[in-house]
């Protein structure tokens, strides 16, 4: 271990919600076990919280947004988000112990995922006070012009895979806008959540801008999704789980982000950068386990350049060690024993692929959440696992001829979240990107390191709306037209 690392890893109580002002336990009393995936451990109790938290939260986010949070100027907004950002550096090491603990996330990929949220906290910082309306040119006599408003009380549903990047980049573009928000964690995950929450509560942001409820899907979850005091829901985690909070949500006419995860291809063609690309083709793949929304699962390779690809990819894998979060090797744990249990069943129905190559595992307890990294080679692009999003360290490569039957393959699924094209000619750089169906396309790169600037979010099943950067505030914000008459 570490000698950064302390005995005891919480420093704030974790069974308690925020609600206001107040840190309290559920109004059930409940509890829920939350468990190191790294080894099966008891980490904390967490509260149960239910629609009753809930409906306390949702009171004390609309206090705030009527009181002082409300009528705050958006240039103190922003300083506040952005003591939050200096905060959360402050403290870089206890949270990436905690997520490292929480997720079962090797402690480099943690650690990253800390430096992300201070990123989103210091760029929606900057930006809460350079979001402008425009005057529009009308009829004579007339002056019109647009205002950005908050949408109200936002509530955040947020899934155990990158608790603080997901936090950092809707909560953070919500609160530069105004929102008051009530932020829903995962039950498998949610200690950044918590300590997140009093960071930003020492950094001086005003009782009930955030309000934090960690509790089941079903209860605290739905609760907030159709609660009629939420004005805008803001939603990562599976397809089905999104459309029921879109329904949800429905039900009371309020807008809803989705980012429900993907399939996401890398194409690479004869004439790729193969040294340039092969980093990217296996860690876009088994990055945090490959419970990554915009994980690339799918390889499309070129004919000529398959059997180069599948060797070297093939030795990158049989390098890859599996092990505790804290011993920091490539691949940790998968959140839970019931995600390996999912991706083992995918594993189970690719009987009839041949598997290329597997990680191994190094210092693993037996009653961790491992599941071996897994590259799977000439995979028919009709076959499950080449269509369905397995959410663990499992890789599908796929040969192909040419572009059309490139982009054939990989529009070829439900999702479209992210996508690359590996060439290095230019004008099928300029195609590809066009024709990929997909939120985001990446040139002889994949995901741009995070990219808190780029918007983010997807198509089809892989969701609405776009998060990250510029655009996710005009997304946390709804646009008023007044038009004066004067003569
Ligand atoms: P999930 O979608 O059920 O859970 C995500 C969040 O939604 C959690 O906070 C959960 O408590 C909440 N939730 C659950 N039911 C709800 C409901 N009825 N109303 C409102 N909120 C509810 O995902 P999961 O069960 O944790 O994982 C299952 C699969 O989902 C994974 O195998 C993976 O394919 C996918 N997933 C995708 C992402 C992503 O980043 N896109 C993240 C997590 C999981």
């Amino acid at each position: 271990m570490p000698d950064t690392i302390r005995p005891d890893p919480l420093w704030f109580d974790a069974s308690l919600c925020l609600i206001g002002s107040d840190w309290r336990p559920a109004a059930s009393g409940e509890t829920m076990d939350l468990l190191n995936p790294s080894d099966g451990s008891l980490l904390a109790r967490i509260a149960a919280g239910d629609a009753e938290d809930i409906d306390r939260a949702v009171m004390a986010a609309q206090q705030a947004r009527d009181g002082d949070w409300g009528r705050m100027t958006a240039t103190e907004r922003g300083r506040i988000l952005t003591r939050i950002g200096q905060a959360v550096e402050a403290r870089a090491e206890d949270l990436a112990l905690l997520e490292a603990l929480d997720v079962g996330k090797p402690l480099t990929q943690a650690r990253a995922d800390v430096t992300a949220l201070a990123r989103y906290m210091e760029f929606y910082g900057g930006a809460a006070d350079k979001i402008t309306g425009e005057t529009l040119p009308y009829l004579d006599g007339y002056t019109v012009y647009t205002l950005r408003e908050p949408h109200g009380v936002a509530g955040h549903i947020v899934p155990w895979n990158y608790p603080m990047q997901i936090i950092g980049r809707s909560v953070g573009a919500a609160l530069a806008m105004g929102n008051a928000c009530v932020l829903k964690p995962a039950e498998e995950a949610c200690l950044t959540a918590l300590a997140f929450a009093h960071l930003c509560r020492d950094a001086g942001l005003p009782a009930g801008a955030l309000n934090v409820v960690p509790g089941r899907g079903a209860q605290a979850g739905a609760a907030l999704a159709g609660h009629g005091g939420v004005q805008h829901v803001s939603f990562t985690g599976s397809v089905a789980t999104g459309a029921l909070v879109q329904q949800a949500a429905g039900r009371n006419v309020v807008p809803v982000t989705l980012e429900l995860g993907g399939k996401s291809p890398q194409v690479v063609f004869n004439d790729a950068d193969l040294d340039a690309a092969l980093p990217f083709l296996v860690n876009a793949g088994i990055q945090n386990a490959g419970q990554t929304c915009s994980a690339s699962s799918r390889i499309l390779v070129q004919n000529s350049l398959y059997d180069a690809v599948l060797a070297r990819m093939s030795a990158a894998y049989e390098a890859l060690s599996v092990g505790p979060a804290l011993d920091d090797r490539r691949v940790g744990p998968l959140i839970s024993a019931r995600q390996k249990t999912i991706v083992e069943g995918f594993l189970d129905r690719a009987s009839d692929l041949a598997v290329a190559a597997r990680g191994h595992l190094v210092d693993a307890p037996e009653t961790g959440a491992y599941v071996l990294p897994t590259l799977l080679r000439d995979v028919p692009p009709e076959h499950p696992l080449a269509r369905d999003e397995i959410f663990g360290p499992v890789q599908v490569l796929i040969p192909f001829t040419d572009e059309a039957e490139a982009i054939r393959i990989a529009n070829g699924t439900d999702y479209g979240l992210v996508a690359s094209v590996w060439t290095e000619n230019g004008a099928r750089q300029m195609r590809m990107a066009k024709a990929l169906r997909a939120g985001q396309v990446f040139v002889n790169n994949y995901g741009a390191g995070g990219g808190v600037e780029l918007p983010f979010g997807g198509v089809g099943k892989s969701g609405h709306g776009r998060e990250k950067g510029f655009e996710a505030l005009y997304g946390f914000s709804q646009l008023k037209t007044v038009a004066a008459r004067h003569g």
